[in-house]
């Protein structure tokens, strides 16, 4: 069973980096569970059409929203 995500909302008055930071601790366990979702799916898949698929995409350098999610039938 996977770990679960807490989400601790930053103190009311906490510096854009304190914020930067309390995003980063909510969102890097989100990834890591997708990750894992994504390797799940592939061992549990069958290789053929119709299986369903997940893709974690980076698109680039300064981009927040990393990984993208592209499903595949
Ligand atoms: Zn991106």
């Amino acid at each position: 069973m996977a770990a679960k995500i807490i989400f601790q909302a930053p103190p009311p008055r906490a510096s854009a980096h304190e914020i930067a930071l309390s995003a980063a601790n909510v969102i890097n366990p989100i990834n890591q569970r997708l990750e894992e979702l994504r390797l799940r799916l592939r061992e549990t898949q069958p290789v053929k059409v119709g299986s369903v698929t997940l893709g974690l995409y980076a698109c680039g350098r300064g981009c927040l929203t990393c990984p993208h999610l592209k499903w595949s039938i």
